[in-house]
């Protein structure tokens, strides 16, 4: 297979330049330099992608293959992504600035179980019969929407992709991709991949470009059935006002989160919630949308945890991405950690504490060391203060000391995000309280920011709507059709 890195538009099984030629700089964010130039989608080429995904379906060339035909392309596509694996990690590792053995051992094993995961669940839909009437059968089938357009982010570029869109594959839909502009490389190898694994032509296209463009023009589309997007919440709104202003187009959202991570004095392993916590907040140096971001100790517990945290922050020190012992890489580019670093500095004018701070880091010459922030522990927190109600997306924890589980818990909840929450005790019926009482889509007991393929993944209130992961997945791309069947 040709290894070159592929910066071209994906439609219709072809690779392309922009129709109006734009192309946009895809930079390697750890030492800032130009990987390639990339193919900037505009409306007239997102146009073409959207009529090529409809012929598809309109066509049936996928969605009528037998299932076990679908199964097996996507199996397929899942070995390519395997044997392919060391160049894709590197391939992400360049793009994002992320730990090249974060990128082998996360996103890349993760991509391929999720097509696996998806592909096996093909064949295990069950429809459904109503009970209604002797003389009638009402059966109630879940079919494919149609073209669903997936608008993503850049901290796990593939895998988020592939959260999105193999789901809407397996079921049968057309789908174009539009990955973020920040790390699209991963995800035009992908569409490189589809070929080889025999997906037809205009099931899958993938068509980088702005938000502001390719993304909002998908958004509008009115041939767009349905609309996945993770990203921000501020984006995420735009897409509801493109789904009212154009087709009404069926929207799912997985947006930011300002996750509570809890920890009670009767916490029963400390060293395990330290441990969970600091890899809650520092991997992926923080870009992560579940980062567990505001620490709620109780007072009786707080003086040892913070100690034991200090310590562990210190495994997270920076270095390379490119070398295997590498643990924080940098941020996505020198501008959003200057947006990190001012949320840094704000919270300090407004009386946080920055706990034990890192010594300097001398990064080696190739290095860019603006694009890095070192794992930093504020103290002395208070809720209303922007660092503990507003998405850093950085390696920052804001820690907050209450004296009891009702004030942890509303201040948990006093957000304007609900994506997950944690709560470290030994009692096991708090536990289960506090699991009722926190209003997320995702609560953890005595851990923190765990999962699996087989967990719905999603928020509340402004952290969205929809689920990823899981057989519920299915319901952002499909919906539910009954036909009465009168045998009177
Ligand atoms: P972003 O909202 O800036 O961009 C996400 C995608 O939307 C990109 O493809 C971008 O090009 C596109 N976009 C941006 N502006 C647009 C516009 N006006 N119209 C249409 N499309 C537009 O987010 P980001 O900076 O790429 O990612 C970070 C954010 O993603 C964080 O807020 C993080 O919490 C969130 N995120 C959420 C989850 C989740 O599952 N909840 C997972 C990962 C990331």
């Amino acid at each position: 297979m040709n290894t070159e890195i592929e910066s071209r538009l994906f439609i219709d099984g072809q690779f392309a330049d922009a129709a109006d030629g734009a192309q946009f700089d895809s930079l390697a964010p750890a030492c800032g330099t130009l990987i390639c130039r990339v193919a900037a989608a505009g409306v007239a080429d997102i146009d073409r992608a959207v009529a090529a995904a409809r012929k598809a379906f309109d066509l049936g060339v996928w969605r009528h293959a037998t299932l076990q035909h679908r199964k097996q392309v996507l199996f397929q596509l899942a070995q390519l992504v395997e044997a392919q694996a060391e160049q894709l990690a590197q391939l992400e590792s360049l793009d994002t600035g992320k730990p090249i053995r974060d990128a082998r051992a996360v996103d890349i094993v993760g991509s391929v179980q999720m097509i696996r995961w998806f592909a096996e669940s093909v064949d295990k839909l069950y429809d459904e019969i109503a009970p209604t009437q002797a003389s009638v059968v009402a059966q109630i089938r879940r079919v494919p929407l149609g073209v669903v357009a997936a608008v993503t982010p850049w901290n796990f570029p593939l895998l988020t992709a592939l959260t999105k869109i193999i789901p809407a594959l397996a079921i049968g839909n057309s789908v174009v991709l539009k990955p973020s502009e920040l790390a699209p490389l991963s995800c035009l190898y992908l569409a490189r991949l589809s070929v080889l694994a025999g997906l037809p032509a205009g099931v899958l296209n993938v068509v980088p470009g702005s938000g502001e463009v390719a993304g909002a023009a998908l958004g509008l589309h009115a041939d767009v059935d349905a609309l996945l997007f993770t990203g921000s919440t501020a984006t995420g709104k735009r897409f509801m006002q493109y789904s009212g202003a154009s087709n009404l187009k069926k929207v799912s959202l997985e947006c930011g989160g300002k996750s509570a991570n809890i920890v009670l004095n009767d916490c029963l392993d400390i060293d395990k919630a330290v441990a969970a916590t600091a890899n809650g907040i520092f991997f992926n140096a923080g870009q992560i949308c579940n980062a567990g971001s505001r620490l709620i100790l109780q007072r009786g517990i707080a003086p040892v945890f913070k100690q034991k945290l200090i310590a562990q922050m210190t495994q997270f020190f920076p270095g390379d991405p490119a070398e295997s012992t590498t643990v924080l890489g940098s941020m996505i580019s020198v501008a959003h950690a200057d947006k990190v670093r001012a949320m840094i500095a704000e919270a300090q004018e407004q009386g946080a504490v920055v706990l034990a701070p890192l010594p300097a880091w001398n990064a080696p010459p190739q290095l860019d060391a603006a694009a890095w922030v070192l794992p930093t522990l504020l103290d002395q927190v208070e809720n209303h203060m922007r660092i503990a109600q507003e998405e850093v997306f950085g390696p920052v924890l804001a820690i907050i000391e209450v004296d009891h589980v009702d004030e942890a818990i509303a201040i948990a909840n006093d957000s304007q995000y609900g994506l997950a929450a944690a709560i470290w005790t030994a009692d096991m019926r708090l536990a289960h309280l506090a699991q009722q009482a926190l209003h997320v889509g995702f609560v953890w007991i005595n851990s923190v920011r765990a999962g699996h393929i087989a967990t719905p993944f999603g928020g509340v209130k402004q952290s969205g709507s929809g689920r990823d992961k899981s057989l519920h997945a299915f319901d952002n791309v499909s919906y539910l059709k009954t036909s009465w069947h009168d045998y009177s």
